[in-house]
């Protein structure tokens, strides 16, 4: 087994142990993004040197200070990668557009910031849809990710780069963010684990604004183990976001679910209504099944349809991207304006149309209110089920090019996503095995607000007794 399949756990033990270095560590990735990154292209800049020092720095402090160095940085030596929408200083962050192909930030995201401070190796910056606007990284400005399990097909996205790098081994774990369902969608078309935190349980300081009211940064792992290490790392007020909240962090990592009796289980019948993938079914059938030889109670749950997100979403989500992409004027900084995609300014003209005055009530207050209905639709269900879980998406991995024929791939892939996103729940998506094709199926498990403790738990609990989060595709 190469160093650079270890998950983080693994990879901590050995460097606690000193079976290998961090350099060591940090030089596998590296090379195996060398060797198979030119066809999955993950990545839109690879950091050798910055790792290469980061790394040897990480050693000199295992070196000095043994084991004791860990505690106050949980992450150290480890390699990942971000999603190039986090802004790194000094090094070149596009948010996958052409606007900011030569952009280096003067300034750290709040996210790299606490990964490089528990001690963490940056490898690159992933692949997305520029902006982060669609399902598929086939709206990056630069080229499309391949999914490794099929490399004539999308990895998802927008966070499709980090899922990619996970998936095929070319970090230990990956940045992503979600604000319809750009982790849990990539995460499951690639076969990953990919956690949603809450909304506002990571800073969003320094991430490039696509519809600030649901951005959720948060970690795209090999397991849940390892999501609730990162989350640890990420969570927190941060007084650079004034929408990060200030509940206690809880330690997400001290495993508390040794069964799951008692546990009432909501599977909302809006969603397996909904035109699902067979293979997809079946997978959802299995998983929840085992839930339930587990002591779960499955309960059959009237869920608003999610069609209503759907359509709360794309007014509010263009809305806030035509205020949050009017700074890149090619005044203050970013290129000329033509430089925005076709997908980016179909956004921000429908998202002008929708709070222009005269269609500011018809569109955007209405979403606001309907957006409303659809929190408090979640917090009846949530007085009579502890989590929900349905299909992360509603079928495999589509071909290279199908999302260009469909003007609403991005909310048609992410229907089952965007609800939970615009009510600011937690979700995470864990592999349930592979379709008849040979292509990762992803369950969501989806709680309250601030309740990531229980998905991280469950999921590990699954995981534990699974092995489906270990299948790697052959590249
Ligand atoms: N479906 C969403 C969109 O296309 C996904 C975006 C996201 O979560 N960043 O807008």
């Amino acid at each position: 087994m190469g160093l650079n399949e270890l998950t983080i756990r693994q990879a901590t033990e050995g460097l606690k142990k000193r079976d290998f270095t961090s350099r060591e560590l940090v030089e596998e990735c590296l090379n195996h993004i060398e060797k198979i990154d030119p066809q999955i292209k993950a990545f839109i800049t690879v950091t050798t040197d910055y790792a290469l020092e980061a790394a040897n720095r990480a050693d000199s402090l295992i070196s000095s200070e043994g084991e004791k160095a860990f505690n106050k940085k949980p992450l150290l030596g480890i390699p990942y990668a971000s999603k190039d929408n986090f802004c790194t200083k000094g090094i070149r962050t596009t948010a996958g557009s052409k606007i900011l192909e030569d952009f280096v930030p003067p300034y750290e995201s709040t996210v790299t910031k606490k990964l490089e401070e528990a001690g963490s190796v940056l490898v690159g910056k992933t692949n997305m849809d520029a902006f982060a606007h669609g399902s598929s990284t086939e709206e990056s400005d630069f080229f499309t990710t391949k999914n490794p399990w099929d490399l004539q097909r999308v990895p998802g996205g927008s966070s499709g780069g980090s899922a990619a790098a996970v998936i095929s081994d070319m970090c230990i774990f990956a940045i992503g963010s979600e604000t319809g369902g750009s982790i849990r969608g990539p995460a499951s078309w690639c076969g990953v684990t990919g956690l949603k935190p809450t909304y506002g349980r990571v800073s969003r300081y320094g991430l490039i604004a696509m519809a600030s009211s649901t951005d959720s940064p948060g970690p795209i792992t090999k397991n849940a183990e390892d999501a609730a290490l990162v989350l640890s790392v990420l969570a927190g007020k941060d007084p650079l976001d004034a929408t990060s909240s200030p509940n206690d962090v809880k330690d997400f990592t001290a495993l508390s679910k040794e069964s799951l009796n008692g546990l009432r289980i909501g599977k909302p019948k809006s969603y397996f209504d909904l035109d699902i993938q067979l293979d997809v079914r079946k997978k959802m059938e299995d998983f929840l099944e085992f839930l339930e030889s587990q002591g779960a109670e499955i309960i059959d749950l009237d869920l608003m349809d999610p069609k209503y997100s759907i359509a709360v979403y794309t007014i509010l989500q263009r809305s806030e991207v035509s205020s949050n992409l009017a700074r890149f004027d090619g005044i203050r900084f970013g290129r000329d304006r033509d430089n925005f995609n076709f997908e980016n300014k179909k956004r921000m003209m429908l998202g002008a149309y929708t709070l222009s005055s005269g269609y500011y009530e018809a569109y955007y207050a209405r979403a606001q209110k309907v957006r409303t209905l659809i929190i408090r639709d979640f917090e009846e269900a949530f007085s009579k089920v502890d989590i929900l879980v349905g299909p992360s998406m509603p079928c495999v991995a589509p071909e290279l090019g199908e999302s260009k024929d469909q003007p609403m791939f991005g909310e048609m892939m992410d229907v089952l996503t965007e609800p939970s996103t615009i009510a600011g729940l937690c979700g995470i998506t864990v592999p349930v095995g592979l379709s008849g094709q040979g292509l990762p199926v992803g369950a969501q498990i989806i709680s309250d607000r601030f309740d990531e403790k229980i998905i991280l738990d469950i999921a590990r609990y699954y995981q534990e007794s699974t092995s489906f989060h270990q299948g790697r595709p052959s590249v």
